[in-house]
C-alpha cells in the first residue's frame, strides 16, 4: 500500500474549539526536520513507487508556521521529490490565511481545507467567538484563489438538534462538507459535546432524504463513503478500512505515527524521520504490530456483522481513546447508515423490477 504522507508544522492551535481531542500546543516543525522529512518521503517512495505522492499538512494548526518556513518546507519537498507528481493539501482554520499565503499556495497547488461548524451562531457556540468571522473570511479568499475543497463540521451533542439548519448553511454556500461526530475532548468540560453514537447516526438519518430530494448544491462526504462501501464493497475513508499502511504521520519533532491523531503520543512512534526507517522497520515497530493485532481482532470480534468488511471495526483511534481498544463506539452510527442505505437500494431495485415481473407474469 502506497501511504499518504501528512506533515504537521505545528502542533499548537490558536483556536479554542471545545470539543477539541488534540494538543492544540506544542512545537514548530524545525528547517532540519522538513528536510529530514523530505528525504524520508523520498526513502519511502523510492521503496513503493507511487503514481503520485499525496501529502496532506495537518496539525494542530498548521498555519501557525511562519510564511518563510512554509515556502521552505514546500521548496524542500518539491525539490527533494521530483521523481513523482506531487499532491498538496492543507486542514487549516485559515484565521491566518491572507493574500501572502494564498499566493505560495496557490504557486505549489496546495489545495486548502477548512473547519467550519455551520451558521455563526451554532459555530461559534462551539468552537469560540468570533471562529465563524474568521475561518468565512479565509474560505472566501481560498475560493477566489479556486483552492477550496472542502470543510468538516463537527456535530456535537448541543448541535444534534440542528443539523438541518446546518447542511442547509452549507448548500447555500455550496460547500462540500463532511461531517464529523464530537469525541471525547481533552479541554475542561469537553464531555458535554461528545455526542452520542445513536445520536450521530439518527442525525445523518434525518438529512438524508433532504439530500437525496431536495439538495441543490451541497456535498455531504459521509453517505457517499457509505454508498460506495455498500456498492463497491471499498471504502475509501480510513475510518471504514484497516488503516494501518494508509497514512505516515509526521509530527514537528519528526516522529512518525500511522495516523495524525496519535501525534504527540509516545506509545504510537513508529520511527523518527532522522533515522530514515523503511516501511518494514515502520510496521515491524511495536506499536504497529499493536494495531496489525487490532485489526485481526476486529474480524473475530466482529464475524457475526455483514458491514464488518467495510467497517473493519470503525477508526483505531476512536476504539483505542473512546471504546474497548478494538472497536470504534461509532459502530452504532456506521451499522444504522449501512442499514438504511442498504434497504433504501433494496427498496428502489425491487420497485424498479416489480413491472418486469409483472410482464413475465412472475412475483
Ligand atoms: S486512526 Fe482513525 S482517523 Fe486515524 S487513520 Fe485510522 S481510521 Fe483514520
Ligand atoms: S458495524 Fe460494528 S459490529 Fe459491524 S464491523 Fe463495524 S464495528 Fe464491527
Amino acid at each position: 500500500m502506497v501511504p499518504t504522507f501528512m506533515i504537521m508544522p505545528s502542533m499548537a492551535c490558536q483556536a479554542s474549539c471545545k470539543y477539541c481531542f488534540g494538543p492544540y500546543q506544542g512545537p514548530m516543525m524545525s528547517k532540519d526536520i522538513m528536510t529530514q522529512s523530505a528525504e524520508f518521503i523520498k526513502g519511502v517512495a523510492n521503496q513503493t513507487q507511487p503514481s503520485a505522492i499525496r501529502i496532506i499538512f495537518h496539525g494542530g494548526e498548521p498555519l501557525l508556521l511562519p510564511l518563510d518556513r512554509w515556502r521552505f518546507l514546500l521548496t524542500s519537498l518539491c525539490e527533494s521529490l521530483t521523481d513523482y507528481p506531487l499532491s498538496f493539501s492543507v486542514q487549516s482554520n485559515l484565521w491566518r490565511f491572507d493574500e501572502e499565503y494564498a499566493q505560495l499556495f496557490a504557486k505549489f497547488h496546495v489545495h486548502v481545507a477548512s473547519s467550519l461548524d455551520g451558521p455563526e451562531i451554532i459555530c461559534d457556540a462551539q468552537r469560540g467567538d468570533g471562529y465563524f468571522q474568521k475561518t468565512m473570511a479565509g474560505i472566501r479568499l481560498a475560493q477566489r484563489y479556486g483552492l477550496l475543497s472542502g470543510v468538516i463540521a463537527t456535530i456535537t451533542d448541543q448541535s444534534k438538534d440542528q443539523v438541518q439548519e446546518v447542511v442547509n448553511f452549507f448548500d447555500k454556500e455550496e460547500l462540500s462538507v463532511l461531517l464529523h461526530e464530537a469525541q471525547t475532548g481533552k479541554r475542561p468540560g469537553a464531555e458535554s459535546y461528545t455526542i452520542n453514537p445513536k445520536d450521530f447516526g439518527e442525525a445523518l438519518l434525518r438529512v438524508l432524504p433532504w439530500y437525496v430530494d431536495d439538495a441543490q448544491h451541497i456535498f455531504i462526504r459521509n453517505y457517499h463513503q457509505f454508498a460506495s462501501g455498500l456498492l463497491r464493497g471499498n471504502p475509501r475513508v480510513c475510518s471504514l478500512r484497516d488503516c494501518l499502511g494508509m497514512f505516515l504521520a509526521i509530527a514537528p519533532d519528526g516522529n512518525i505515527s500511522s495516523c495524525q491523531r496519535f501525534a504527540g503520543l509516545r506509545e504510537y512512534v513508529l520511527g523518527n524521520v532522522r533515522s530514515k526507517p523503511s516501511l518494514e522497520q515502520l510496521f515491524d515497530s511495536e506499536p504497529a504490530l499493536r494495531q496489525k493485532d487490532r485489526e485481526e481482532r476486529v474480524r473475530k470480534e466482529c464475524a457475526e456483522c455483514g458491514f464488518v468488511h467495510i467497517c473493519h471495526g470503525g477508526c483505531y483511534h476512536n476504539a483505542v481513546f473512546a471504546g474497548d481498544g478494538i472497536i470504534d463506539p461509532q459502530c452504532v452510527s456506521i451499522r444504522m447508515i449501512y442499514s438504511y442505505l442498504q434497504e433504501k437500494m433494496l427498496d428502489e431495485l425491487t420497485a424498479q423490477c416489480e413491472p418486469k415481473y409483472r410482464q413475465l407474469g412472475m412475483r
